[in-house]
Formats: C-alpha cells, sequence, structure tokens
C-alpha cells in the first residue's frame, strides 16, 4: 500500500520536475504561468497534466495541436517514481524519508538541465546545499558537524580536481556548478558520499564518455548526471557497493 503511495508521489514529484527542468534553465517562474504546450500555447487541462497516463492516453501527441510529446516527460516521471520507490523500501516510514526529498529530487532535475544545457543553476545548488545543512539539525539522517564537514569537503576536494583537470588537460575539465553540487551532495552524505559520488561518478563518465566521443566526435559531456547517479548509488546502496569492492 505504502509502496504504491511512494510511486505515485514519485510520479507526481517527477510532474513537477519536467516542469522545473524546462523553466529554470529559462529564468522561468516555477509556478506561474500553468502548463501549456511548447508547440501550440494552448493551456494544458488537469486531464492532460496526469503524469503518465495523460501522455499514454494522448499517445505521446498534444490533443490541441496534435505535436509530438517528448516522450522524456513521461520517463524523468518514471524515474521519480521509481526513485522514491526505492528511498520508501531502503528507509520506511521515517522522517529520514523526507529528509532525503528534495536531494533525490534536485539531483534529477540538476541531471537533466546539465544535459540540456551543461550548466548547474546555482538557485538549485545553493539552496540545496542550506537545505541539507538545515535539515542535519533534526534527528536521523546525519549531524550538523557531519554535514558541514561534507560542504567543505565537497568544495575542497571538487576544487582540487578542477586544478589538478586544468594542469593535466590545459582547459576547464570541471565547471563551478559540478562543485557546488557536491556542496549540496555533501551537506546530506557526508564526506562519505562526497567521495563514494566523485569515484563512481567518474568512474561511470569514463565509460559512457568514451562510448559518446566515439560516436558524436565531442570532447565535452556533462559531469552532473555522472556525480548524481554516484550521490544516489550511495544513497541507495552505498554499503553494499563498498562491501562488494572489500572495505
Ligand atoms: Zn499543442
Amino acid at each position: 500500500m505504502f509502496f504504491a503511495f511512494a510511486f505515485a508521489l514519485g510520479l507526481a514529484f517527477g510532474s513537477f520536475l519536467n516542469v522545473c527542468i524546462y523553466r529554470i534553465p529559462r529564468g522561468m517562474s516555477i509556478v506561474y504561468p500553468p502548463s501549456h504546450c511548447p508547440s501550440c500555447g494552448h493551456r494544458l487541462s488537469p486531464l492532460d497534466n496526469i503524469p503518465l497516463l495523460s501522455y499514454l492516453l494522448l499517445r505521446g501527441k498534444c490533443r490541441y495541436c496534435g505535436a509530438r510529446i517528448s516522450p522524456r516527460y513521461p520517463l524523468v516521471e518514471l524515474l521519480t517514481g521509481f526513485l522514491l520507490l526505492f528511498l520508501y523500501a531502503k528507509i520506511g516510514l521515517k522522517l529520514d524519508f523526507l529528509f532525503y526529498l528534495p536531494l533525490v529530487a534536485c539531483l534529477v532535475a540538476l541531471s537533466f538541465i546539465d544535459i540540456d544545457t551543461g550548466r548547474l543553476p546555482d538557485s538549485l545548488t545553493l539552496p540545496l546545499t542550506a537545505i541539507g545543512l538545515a535539515l542535519s539539525f533534526l534527528p536521523g539522517a546525519i549531524s550538523p558537524p557531519a554535514s558541514v564537514l561534507g560542504i567543505i569537503s565537497g568544495l575542497l576536494t571538487m576544487y582540487l580536481v578542477a586544478i589538478l583537470g586544468k594542469a593535466l588537460f590545459k582547459k576547464e575539465a570541471l565547471g563551478g556548478g559540478d562543485i557546488k553540487l557536491m556542496m549540496a551532495v555533501g551537506a546530506f552524505l557526508g564526506v562519505g558520499g562526497v567521495f563514494f559520488s566523485l569515484f563512481s561518478g567518474s568512474i561511470l563518465g569514463s565509460i559512457v564518455g568514451i562510448g559518446v566521443m566515439a560516436k558524436k566526435k565531442e570532447n565535452i559531456i556533462p559531469f552532473g548526471p555522472f556525480l548524481s547517479a554516484g550521490a544516489l548509488l550511495y544513497l541507495f546502496a552505498g554499503k553494499f557497493t563498498l562491501s562488494l569492492l572489500g572495505f
């Protein structure tokens, strides 16, 4: 019963994240105006806005102008649905669920914004860091000192990687957005989370990066989605993964 609720909550959150992913890089408000078709501008009725179901019922087309709706919308909804389902399976009905909710939601939004624009907006990463630190004062997940240490380690580690990367490759390998993203990850997941995310994110990024470069001849791929995937891996299966590696 609660599993279904967590999944439905995730779908609804995913629907909201789609709005954020589209509007935040364009400097638009995320609450006004109400959703409309990006193609014909027709305002969407609540019936056109049901996560996942509307896309299936409309067969991926706008009800008013017939323009194709990107399959990424239901994909983001499904992804967020599954992430909250995993989060509930891992944590259960505890305060910690609400603690990790902003982190998971923002990691999804930031990843897709980074894919679209190559940027991780300060308007998301900085408030997320502050929220992580503020929530650490609640009992449970992480203590305030551990959260502060996480933020500092995120900042220093990424700063060091950025300097090293610049010296080695003679170009910006890391953006300021990546540094702030890892400060936010540190605020929620502590020093361990920072190192785990950076390490696993780099491995994932290299594997995918080699594939992308071979295919598209592009030498820049956004790092944010891989760091985010590393942070989620740590959150859901960090201890398990480390035990597999013999730690
Ligand atoms: Zn339309």
